[in-house]
């Protein structure tokens, strides 16, 4: 767990989630890249795919390794995600940028936004909402990166998803991607007012 004094770093640890396939990691890139942020490369037990890189995308682990470093306190959260592979954030990378005053970006599913808000009450959180059923599908199956099996177990877990991230109350904003360009200047517009008020309410 995150202690309450990690997350009074001087930087903005932002947590941006949302279902597979809904563009999350482009909305992620172009938060990254216009805001000047870090992002914060997971460890995950799931086999790479060819696309991916490692130490890039993530950090593949085997579910020993994954497990030794949990056990050694080395993530600030973690979760099962799909109900079969492991996912978690290395915890002393997003201290370390947090301290150097640097806006961190975690991209995470719901369980592990959970975690992170009960140590992190300063975060700010936004879930990614695709523009409707059919068009998340859609996507799903455009990825070409998965079978139709796993496609449509992505798409139940996505409805799953959506429904917890209401339930749950733990995002400060929903976006809604139903046009990539505006959903990734919707995103960063809150996010960097989200920045400024948090420096004006600072004090003297
Ligand atoms: P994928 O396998 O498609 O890359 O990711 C599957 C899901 O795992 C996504 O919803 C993603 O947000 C989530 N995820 C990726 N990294 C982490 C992490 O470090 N912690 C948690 N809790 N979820 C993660």
């Amino acid at each position: 767990m995150m202690s309450n004094d990690d997350s009074q770093g001087r930087g903005l640890l932002v947590v941006i989630s949302g279902p597979s396939g809904v563009g999350k990691t482009t909305i992620v890139k172009a938060v990254k890249e216009r805001l000047n942020g870090i992002f914060s490369v997971s460890a995950t037990t799931r086999p790479r795919s060819e696309q991916e890189q490692d130490g890039v995308d993530y950090y593949f682990l085997t579910e020993e390794e994954f497990q030794r470093r949990l056990d050694a306190g080395q993530m600030l959260e973690h979760a099962q995600v799909f109900g079969r592979h492991r996912y978690g954030t290395p915890r002393q990378p997003v201290i370390e940028a947090l301290d150097d005053g640097h806006l961190v970006i975690l991209e995470i599913d719901v369980q592990g936004a959970c975690q992170v808000r009960a140590s992190a009450p300063d975060a700010f959180m936004i879930f990614i909402m695709p523009p409707n059923e059919a068009a998340l599908l859609e996507r799903l199956r455009g990825r070409g990166r998965d079978t139709e099996e796993a496609i449509q177990r992505r798409f139940e877990e996505a409805q799953r998803e959506i429904g917890l991230a209401h339930s749950r109350g733990v995002y400060d904003a929903f976006v809604r991607n139903d046009e990539l360009a505006r959903a990734q200047d919707e995103t960063c517009e809150l996010i960097r007012s989200r920045q400024l008020s948090a420096v004006s309410c600072q004090p003297e």
